[in-house]
Formats: structure tokens, C-alpha cells, sequence
């Protein structure tokens, strides 16, 4: 720094992470170099912040490591002769359209797959601008991890509530019960369940006297910390709350109160649930019948009580029907919608229940068509991942020949891979929007990169509409972009662009003034809008002189529940609000919503939608399935890590391995297996050779590899990662497992075999 120079040599600044689904805030001080560019020193949780009040997790401060990574991908690349090269980003835009466009025109739009990444749902130009590449692309081909994660739950919340955002989550700061299934926050913080620091609120909760109960095959670090951890069998979550819906109704102990003027389908569910005693599903659950018969007194004897499943009731053969018995067990004790209980979130911004009409929608439409080599069922637009590697490698009329990737790493992420991964390899084109040179951009023929989270700016458009407390908070980009990069809304426009066929130089302006043209458009039509009757133009001059994202985050926070309306309401919020509040602001605990949060067509909570009603008899006849396989195998999350794409990070991935096999002593005696030894685990699909680690953390029978790993696969530019490579649990996950209502994919309980591999 010149002694000129006026300006501070070092300055604070606040911003949410993106890196996961508690979006915690956090303190960052930069510091002048003597170069001018500014370097991040310091990265901690922001004690001011009005939802995180310091909480952070050791991945939070490695937005300086990821921002930094020599290997993090900074200019397009196209592969010449195999190998990535350096062009500019008129070059790559060029070779997108000369490599995607006359494939499109030969075999039709669908020739071109789509797999969109979970990144996408923590990144703000992701959520917005990824649906005008998807119009451009005009391919029914559309893949995303929500296949292989959540799917179910937005199933059974559509169906139940009318709208696949209609989520209730766990009023866990003031309730007196919390039973959660197949989750682990202390690992992953929260998901579906918006809130940082969910170790301190469970350890609120019990501090208190309220009561955990935490089902799991795995006594995760949250069973540790739990009143009561219930080991069952994986994979029979479903059977496990049938039962004790039919406890509820068995003895007395439904008690809808205010609930009951809302409900359809009560009668139903009572004979549905009719066969399911706790005996019936002894077997099938691992657990004694006196236990799920007490779990279900105890449910309906707390004051306030609330049922949480996640990733271990979504990723198996009955997730949705688990995800919707999860909500009818808080609907049954009255539990729904009201303090203490599974509530909806007001968010501030872009979420549908908070527009349009209120308690009515239009129904839900699923299975509208299916997938062309197997039939699999279309659900919210998009097919089952389980379905893209056959959907790339059988031949014929409709066969995908060319495939774009967004933050996406299906090759490590969905089951079996290898197939998947030898699917890529035949294709005619692959285009990427990534950051790495990753297990499955390797496999590119144009890499276009996006910024660090650092570089971008944040709002967290979809998770906040699932958060634990109703708060907004923006986010400023907290470092510029380099010479050379291309902030992500413009990559992906230009993307768009060049998919319409409108050229490589295209201005992406196009793309943003539409998207924002069509916003308000609908808007200012719309009679519940606070601009009902406004002109267009007269907002978007308000609206100017901001483009991109900050733009639409700003008409989304004006239009919003707490927005001030383009002037109705002057205390209302807007982005220039929410930037002179660094720290976001607090509208509170959760709000009673209903009936006005539904958007059924009765207007009424469908306890039992006809396609849930249905699929009971499936759940019926797994009861006589015969299950003699001597292991099964379930994943598990690591603080430390994040599906995929963190173990570039040198600090999070150093130590003990993380991507060990857990196996239960009594297992590892039979097996003749000690801790620090190999395992060969075989499945239908494939075999991988792990490290075990023996604890008595997990059931006898069970077997436990996390996802997310094996990266020492050739061509991956990934120098730590490589260098902690573990093994690819997505090597055993079967394609051919799935459920049948949602598509998603069955990555908990798959049957393996395990036998000691000597030397390695
Ligand atoms: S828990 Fe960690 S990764 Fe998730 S938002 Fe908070 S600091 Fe970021």
C-alpha cells in the first residue's frame, strides 16, 4: 500500500455461508496486500449474526481455502486431444454451440440430458438463472440430486399441503419432544430444517427437559447426544411409524384439536394403519413391540411433540410413504402447526405459500410421463438419477447422446457408478458449469467455470423457506471476480443463449431483463400481489438500476410477506434494507399459518392422498419379504465433510480417514476383521475395498461407508482430494433400487457382502 493510500489495511465484513443448509453468518476480515487485491485473513462465526449468534462449523471458515485452491477451475477450458486447455470465454461458448447445437438438431432437444447438482440449492444465480438454460435446453432428459436425497419429503408435503416447499419443520426450540428419523445434524446441521447450531438447540431442548428420540441404525453423534437412541433396522422407518399411527388410533390417543376442521382422510388412515400393529413390524423394525407402543404414548402424552425424518427416510424403497407418515404422526397428536410443533416457515422471499391465493391450489400432477428405457416415473419435471446412466448407454430412437452438468457429480453422487462413469465416456458431448476438474467433469469437453462462493453474492432463496425461524439476510460479494471471470448468472444466460441458438456473444441482459420482465409481469396481474394494477414499467424503473440476481432478490423481498411493496408499506424490507442490516434481520419464531399456508384444491390437509393410500399395500407386502442378507449397507455424514466436492480442503480432510467401513465387534469377531484392516464389500452392482473401523456405534447386521469419496480416479485435478481419495460407496448402490412414488433412489439398506481382504 502506497502511504497515500487512505484506505484501511484491513476491513470487516459480514455474509452468510453457502456452504450448507444452516446458512450461519459469518465475520470475515480482509486485509490489503501490497499488490492491491485484497486477501481474507480470518474467517469466524458472526456473534451478531440474528440466526447463528456465532455458531460456525469447521467448514464455514475454508471459504478462504476454496476461494484459494490452485485447483479451482478460473478460466473455461475445452479438451483438445484429451487434454483441458485455457480459452477464453468467447472460444467456449463457441465450442458449446458447435458441439451441443447440431446434436440437438439431428436427434431432437431430449438428445441432451441435464443433471443439476445440490450445490445449486445453496447458490443464488443457481436457483434463478438454472431454469433459463432448462427452457433454452427444451429437454424432458432433466436429472438433479434431488433424486438421490429429498425428493420423497416434496412429494408427500405436495400432496399433503399443495406445494413441495410446504414443508412443516421441527419447532425445536420450543418443543418438548422431538422424535427425529435417519437425520444427524450434529454432522450435517439440519436439512429440510433451516438453523445453525443444531447441537446447541437439541442441547436446549433436553437441557430443558424436553425428550429427544433419535432412530437410527447408527448411534450417530445426535443418538450420543439423545434421550433415547432406537436402533432399528435400516430401511424400516416406514413400518416403524405405521405402527404407531396405528397405536394412536388403536387407543384413544388421536387428538387432532384445532386440526380437525382441516383434515380430510382421517378414516383411511385409521384403516390403513389397521394391519400394522407393533407386533406385525417386530420383525421387519429390529424393535420390540413394547417399545413402539411406548414411542407412540410418549408422542401423544408430550405437551408439544414434533416428528423429524431425513436422508435415512428419504434414500429408501418406502421414502415417501415415510415422509407422509412422519407429518401424519404431527398431524394425529394436534401437533401440527402450532408452537412446539412441525410449523411452516413465513419466508421472506420466493416462497410460493406466501403468494397467490390463499388455502388454494391448483392439485399436484406427478408420473406425468416416464423415462424411456425403463418407464420410471417423471416427478416435478424431472426423471429419477437412477435412470441417466441407461438413458446414455442403451442404444435407440430417444437415446441421450450429449449431457450438461451444473455443480454436479453424479459420478461419485448416484448409484452405480461405474456404469454411470462408463456411460460419460461414450457420450458424443459434455458440457459443465463446475469449479473442479472433478470425477465427473474429467469427462468434459468444455468446462465453464463460476466463481468462489466468496465472489458471488447470497440469499438463500430456498432454504430460508425451510428455516427454524423466520429471518432474511443478504449478502454482498465479499471479494470482486478476476480478470478473465465471468460472474455465475452470466455463464449460465450465456449458456441459455447459446441453447436458443441466439450465438456464442450474446448479450446475457437478454435472458435477465426477461426473467425480470416475466416476474413482474405476473405480479402486477396477480389480485393478491401488493402491486395489483401497477404498471410494469413503473416498477422495473424502480427496480433499476440493479441487474442479475440482486435485482430479482430485491422485487422477491419487496413483493414478499415483510416487503415494502414498491412503497405500500414503508417499513416494509427491501434489498437496500436488508444491506444497512449486515447481520439479516429477525422476524421471529415460527407462526401458526394454517389454513392460509395450503394450496390444496380443497383447501383442506389431505391426510391421505390417493397415490400414498395406494402404495400401502407395497409396505404390506415387504412385510413378508424375506431379508436373509447377512449385511446391509447405510452411508453416514462427517462434520468435516460435504457430499462431494470439500476434500480439496486440506484441514477438513487431514487426520484419521474419514471414509471408513464401520462394522459392528460382534460382526468384526465373525468375520475375523480388526479395526485398521481391509473389508471387500460386494454388492449386485460392484466391489470396493475399504478400511474398518469397528464400533459398537452401529447395529449387528449393518455396515456403514460414507459418500462422496473415491477420487483417485484418472484424469481428476484434484491434488488433496486425490491424496485422501477413500472409496466411492456409490460403486455398491444399486440403479435398479428405488422408490416407486418418487424415484428416488434406495442409497440406505442395500444388501452387501462382507469378507476380510488380507494385504489390502
Ligand atoms: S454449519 Fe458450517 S457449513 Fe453449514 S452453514 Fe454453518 S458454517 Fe457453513
Amino acid at each position: 500500500m502506497s502511504v497515500t493510500d487512505a484506505r484501511p489495511a484491513n476491513r470487516t465484513v459480514f455474509r452468510t455461508c453457502p456452504l450448507c443448509e444452516a446458512s450461519c453468518g459469518l465475520e470475515i476480515t480482509l486485509k490489503r496486500t501490497a499488490a492491491g487485491p485484497e486477501e481474507v485473513i480470518r474467517i469466524r462465526g458472526d456473534r451478531e449474526d440474528v440466526f447463528s449468534q456465532g455458531y460456525i462449523c469447521p467448514k464455514g471458515s475454508t471459504l478462504k481455502q476454496l476461494h484459494e485452491d490452485p485447483d479451482r477451475v478460473r478460466t473455461p477450458l475445452i479438451k483438445r486431444d484429451g487434454v483441458f486447455v485455457a480459452v477464453t470465454w468467447t472460444e467456449a461458448f463457441e465450442e458449446v454451440e458447435r458441439l451441443l447445437l447440431p446434436i440437438l438438431e439431428r436427434d431432437g432437444r431430449d438428445a441432451c440430458a441435464v443433471y443439476v447438482g445440490n450445490p445449486n440449492a445453496h447458490n443464488l444465480a443457481g436457483m434463478l438463472y438454472n431454469k433459463a438454460v432448462l427452457r433454452a435446453l427444451g429437454s424432458t432428459n432433466i436429472f438433479s440430486a434431488s433424486t438421490v436425497d429429498q425428493r420423497p419429503k416434496e412429494i408427500s408435503s405436495a400432496l399433503m399441503f399443495g406445494g413441495v416447499l410446504n414443508v412443516p419443520v421441527p419447532d425445536v426450540d420450543r418443543t418438548d419432544h422431538l422424535l427425529m428419523l435417519g437425520a444427524n445434524p450434529y454432522a450435517s446441521n439440519g436439512s429440510l430444517a433451516t438453523a445453525p447450531d443444531w447441537p446447541g438447540r437439541i442441547e436446549r431442548l433436553t437441557g430443558r427437559g424436553g425428550k429427544l428420540v433419535v432412530v437410527d441404525p447408527r448411534r450417530s453423534r445426535t443418538a450420543e447426544a439423545a434421550s433415547e437412541w432406537v436402533a432399528i433396522r435400516p430401511g424400516a422407518d416406514g413400518y416403524l411409524l405405521m405402527a404407531m399411527v396405528q397405536v394412536l388410533f388403536a387407543e384413544g390417543l388421536v387428538d387432532l384439536g384445532p386440526l380437525g376442521e382441516l383434515v380430510t382422510g382421517l378414516d383411511e388412515v385409521e384403516a390403513l394403519s389397521a394391519p400394522f400393529t407393533p407386533e406385525v413390524v417386530a420383525d421387519v423394525t429390529g424393535l420390540e413391540a413394547h417399545t413402539i407402543r411406548r414411542m407412540a404414548r410418549e408422542l401423544a402424552a408430550a405437551p408439544t411433540a414434533c416428528v423429524y425424518g431425513r436422508i435415512g427416510t428419504t434414500t429408501v424403497e418406502f421414502g415417501t410413504l415415510t415422509s407422509w407418515l412422519v407429518d401424519v404422526l404431527n398431524v394425529l397428536t394436534g401437533n401440527l402447526d402450532r408452537p412446539g410443533g412441525a410449523m411452516f416457515t413465513t419466508a421472506a422471499a420466493g416462497a410460493s405459500n406466501t403468494r397467490g391465493k390463499r388455502r388454494f391450489g391448483r392439485e399436484i400432477r406427478l408420473h406425468r410421463r416416464t423415462s424411456r428405457v425403463r418407464g420410471l416415473p417423471e416427478t416435478m419435471g424431472e426423471l429419477p438419477a437412477v435412470a441417466l446412466a441407461e438413458e446414455i448407454d442403451t442404444p435407440g430412437p430417444g437415446q441421450v447422446r450429449a449431457l450438461l452438468t451444473v455443480a454436479g457429480n453424479p459420478v461419485l453422487s448416484t448409484p452405480n457408478a461405474a456404469r454411470l462413469d462408463a456411460a460419460l465416456g461414450g457420450l458424443e458431448a459434455m458440457v459443465s458449469v463446475d469449479i473442479y476438474v472433478n470425477e465427473t467433469t474429467r469427462h468434459a469437453d468444455v468446462i465453464l467455470p463460476s466463481p468462489s462462493a466468496l465472489q458471488k453474492g447470497h440469499y438463500d432463496i430456498a432454504l430460508l423457506q425451510l428455516a427454524l425461524r423466520d429471518t432474511a439476510n443478504y449478502s454482498e460479494p465479499v471479494l470482486p471476480l478476476e480478470d478473465g471471470e465471468l460472474s455465475e448468472w452470466e455463464v449460465l444466460a450465456r449458456l441459455a443463449l447459446v441453447l436458443q441458438g441466439a450465438g456464442p456473444e450474446a448479450d446475457p441482459a437478454i435472458v435477465d431483463d426477461l426473467m425480470i420482465g416475466s416476474m413482474v409481469q405476473g405480479s402486477v396481474a396477480d389480485e393478491t400481489s401488493a402491486i395489483f394494477g401497477r404498471e410494469p414499467e413503473e416498477i422495473l424503473e424502480e427496480l433499476a438500476p440493479r441487474s442479475g440476481p440482486e435485482r430479482i432478490v430485491d422485487f422477491l423481498l419487496r413483493t414478499g410477506p415483510y416487503g415494502e411493496g414498491f412503497g405500500a408499506d414503508p417499513d416494509g424490507v427491501s434489498l437496500d434494507v436488508l444491506l444497512a442490516h449486515p447481520h439479516g434481520i429477525d422476524y421471529g419464531a415460527l407462526k401458526a399459518r394454517l389454513p392460509d399456508v395450503l394450496r390444496t384444491p380443497d383447501g383442506m390437509i389431505a391426510l391421505a392422498p390417493a397415490m400414498l393410500a395406494a402404495d400401502v399395500a407395497r409396505l404390506q407386502e415387504g412385510l413378508t419379504r424375506r431379508r436373509d442378507h447377512r449385511f446391509v449397507l447405510v452411508g453416514r455424514r462427517n462434520l468435516r465433510s460435504n457430499n462431494s466436492w470439500m476434500h480439496n480442503v486440506k484441514v477438513l480432510v487431514k487426520g484419521k480417514s474419514q471414509c471408513t467401513m464401520h462394522l459392528h465387534p460382534d460382526d468384526a469377531v465373525t468375520l475375523g476383521l480388526a479395526d485398521g484392516e481391509w473389508a471387500r464389500v460386494r454388492s449386485r452392482v460392484g466391489e470396493v475395498t475399504v478400511v474398518v473401523e469397528v464400533t459398537d456405534a452401529i447395529r449387528p447386521g449393518v455396515v456403514s461407508i460414507p459418500h462422496g469419496w473415491g477420487h483417485d480416479m484418472e484424469g481428476v485435478q484434484l491434488g488433496v482430494a486425490r491424496e485422501h481419495s477413500g472409496v466411492n460407496s456409490n460403486l455398491l448402490s444399486d440403479e435398479t433400487l428405488f422408490d416407486p412414488i418418487s424415484g428416488n433412489a434406495v442409497l440406505n439398506g442395500i444388501p452387501v457382502e462382507v469378507v476380510a481382504a488380507r494385504g489390502g
